[in-house]
C-alpha cells in the first residue's frame, strides 16, 4: 500500500486506532481456519461515519478491504487474503437500545453474542441465535455467517432474527434498511441480501434485531447410545414425531473421550453417542414433552436417559458440547470444524459416511452436530504441516461434502463458504445461480474490493 494512502487512512480514524506494526499485523492475518495472510494496515473505527470515510478511500485506490469482528470463522471468511486494510470492528461494541415493549435491539457490531444475550435475558427477553462460540463473536460476524447454534432447531437462524442494517458501500455510501415496522412489503429485502454475505458486499455498522419471551423453563436430558447411528436415528424420530425440542445436540465417541480427558464432567466410557436434549416453554407443559422425547430415545436403544437435576447440572452438561472444539484442538496441532447439512431423516447415513470417509482415508474424525437440523460438525484434526496428511484431510472432507449434497444437504449449515469450501460451491449452486451470485457482487462490490478471494 502507498505510504500516501496509508496516511490517509491513518488520519481518518486517528493514529491510537491504526497499527502497521508487523506483531499486529500478524495477529490480524488468521482467523480460527487453517489460513493467513498478512494485511497491510489494521484500522479500528468507532463509528459509520468513519467507516464510511475509509470505504472512499479504499474504493478509489481500490484497495482490498477485510471486515472483522472476532476472528472465530471457521471457514477463512476474515482472512485478508490480498492484504489491503483489515477493519477490525470490535471497538463498535455498544447496545445503542433495547426496546422492552416492541421486542427489538439496536446494537453495533462489534456486541459480543454473549453480552447482548446477557443484557435481553435481565428484562426477561431472548435474542436465540446462540452460536457455540457465544462468549467471543460478534453480532457483526453472526450476521454476516447467518450464524445458527443449538436453539436454531426451534428458533431459527440469525436471519430469522434480522429487521434492520446499517451497511457502508464499497463506495462509501451508506446504506440504511433499519426497519421501523415489523411488516414491510416494500421492494427485494435489503437486509437480508447482507445477511451470510461474509464481508464481500457492504460493511455492516449497525444491526436492529428483533427479540422473544424468555420461556419460563427449560428441562435438560443425556441419552447415552452404545451405537452412533442409533442416535441420529432417535434425532430423526424426535423431529419426525412432531416435537420441537430447543435444542438437541450430538456429541460421538472421539468427542467425549476428549472432553472427558479434559474437563472430566463423568461422561461415560462406554458409548459410541451422546444425545443433548433442552425442551423449553410454560413449565406445566415441559413434562409430556419430556416423557415423549424419553419414550422414543429408549425406543431407539438409549442404555440411560439422565434428566439434569438443576441448572447447574444442565450447564454442565453444555460446557461438555460448547468445549468440544478446544478439546479437540489439544490432541492433534491442527483442527478444521466442518459443517455439512442434511435433512434429518438422513442424519444416521451421513453419520456412518463421516465415519467412512475417516477410516476410508486414514484421518482423526470427531462429530459433535446440532442434529435436530442436520447440521454435522466432523471435527477434523491433523498437522498442518504435514503435506501427506493435508492431502488425506483433504480427500476425506470433500468426499464428505459431497455425500452431504448427494443426500439432498448442503456445504454449509451456517459456517459459511469462506476460503474452505470456494472451490466446492458450483456443486451446490447451479451455473444460473453462480451467474446471479457474481450479478449481485458485481453490482454492490464493481471494483472487487470487499474480502477478495472468498467464496466467489
Ligand atoms: C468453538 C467454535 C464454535 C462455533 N460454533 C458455532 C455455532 O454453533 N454456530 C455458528 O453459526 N458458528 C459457530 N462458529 C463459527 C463462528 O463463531 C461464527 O461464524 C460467528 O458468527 C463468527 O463471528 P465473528 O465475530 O468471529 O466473525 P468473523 O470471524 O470476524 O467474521 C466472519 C465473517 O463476517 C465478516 N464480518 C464480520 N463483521 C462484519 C461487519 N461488521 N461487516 C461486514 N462483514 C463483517 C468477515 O469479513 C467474515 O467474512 C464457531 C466457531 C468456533 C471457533
Amino acid at each position: 500500500m502507498r505510504s500516501d494512502v496509508k496516511s490517509e487512512l491513518i488520519r481518518i480514524v486517528g493514529a491510537q486506532r491504526a497499527t502497521d506494526r508487523p506483531e499486529d499485523r500478524v495477529a490480524y492475518s488468521y482467523d480460527a481456519y487453517t489460513r493467513e495472510h498478512l494485511p497491510d494496515i489494521v484500522l479500528f473505527p468507532l463509528t459509520t461515519r468513519e467507516v464510511s470515510a475509509v470505504m472512499k478511500t479504499a474504493f478509489r485506490e481500490s484497495v482490498p478491504v477485510t471486515a472483522r469482528g472476532s476472528a472465530t470463522n471457521l471457514a477463512g471468511e476474515a482472512v485478508p487474503l490480498r492484504g489491503g486494510i483489515v477493519l477490525a470492528l470490535s471497538r463498535m461494541d455498544r447496545i445503542l437500545s433495547i426496546d422492552a415493549e416492541n421486542f427489538r435491539a439496536v446494537v453495533q457490531p462489534g456486541v459480543i453474542n454473549h453480552d447482548f444475550q446477557t443484557a435481553v435475558g435481565r428484562l426477561g427477553l431472548l435474542y436465540p441465535p446462540d452460536p457455540s462460540s457465544w462468549m467471543v463473536c460478534s453480532m457483526g460476524g453472526n450476521v454476516c455467517t447467518n450464524a445458527g447454534g443449538p436453539k436454531t432447531v426451534k428458533y431459527g437462524v440469525t436471519r430469522d432474527y434480522l429487521i434492520g442494517l446499517t451497511v457502508v458501500l464499497a463506495n462509501g455510501e451508506v446504506l440504511d434498511v433499519r426497519e421501523t415496522h415489523f411488516r414491510n412489503g416494500s421492494g427485494y429485502n435489503l437486509t437480508h441480501l447482507f445477511c451470510g454475505s461474509e464481508g464481500t458486499l457492504g460493511i455492516i455498522t449497525e444491526i436492529t434485531v428483533r427479540l422473544v419471551a424468555k420461556p419460563k423453563a427449560t428441562r435438560t436430558l443425556r441419552a447415552d447410545f452404545p451405537n452412533l447411528e442409533d442416535s441420529g436415528k432417535a434425532v430423526a424420530d424426535i423431529i419426525g414425531s412432531g416435537i420441537v425440542p430447543s435444542a438437541l445436540e450430538l456429541l460421538d465417541d472421539v468427542v467425549i473421550s476428549a472432553v472427558e480427558a479434559d474437563a472430566h464432567l463423568g461422561l461415560p466410557p462406554d458409548v459410541e453417542g451422546i444425545l443433548l436434549v433442552e425442551v423449553d416453554g410454560e413449565p406445566e407443559s415441559l413434562d409430556p414433552q419430556v416423557n415423549r422425547i424419553e419414550n422414543v430415545l429408549t425406543a431407539n436403544h438409549a442404555v440411560r436417559v439422565i434428566a439434569a437435576k438443576d441448572d447447574a447440572e444442565a450447564q454442565s452438561l453444555w460446557t461438555a458440547r460448547r468445549a468440544a472444539f478446544s478439546v479437540m484442538s489439544r490432541l492433534r496441532p491442527t483442527v478444521v470444524m466442518e459443517d455439512a447439512t442434511v435433512p434429518v431423516s438422513n442424519l444416521p447415513a451421513m453419520i456412518r459416511k463421516v465415519r467412512e470417509s475417516a477410516n476410508r482415508h486414514g484421518v482423526r474424525i470427531g462429530v459433535v452436530a446440532h442434529a435436530g437440523d442436520g447440521n454435522l460438525h466432523p471435527l477434523v484434526v491433523f498437522d498442518k504441516r504435514d503435506e501427506e496428511e493435508v492431502e488425506r484431510v483433504q480427500r476425506a472432507t470433500e468426499e464428505i461434502y459431497r455425500e452431504a449434497l448427494a443426500l439432498g444437504g448442503t456445504l454449509s449449515g451456517e459456517h459459511g463458504i469462506g476460503i474452505s469450501k470456494a472451490g466446492l460451491l458450483t456443486l451446490q449452486l447451479d451455473p444460473v445461480a453462480m451467474a446471479v451470485t457474481r450479478a449481485i457482487k458485481q453490482g454492490l462490490d464493481p471494483k472487487g474490493i470487499l474480502n477478495p478471494g472468498k467464496f466467489i
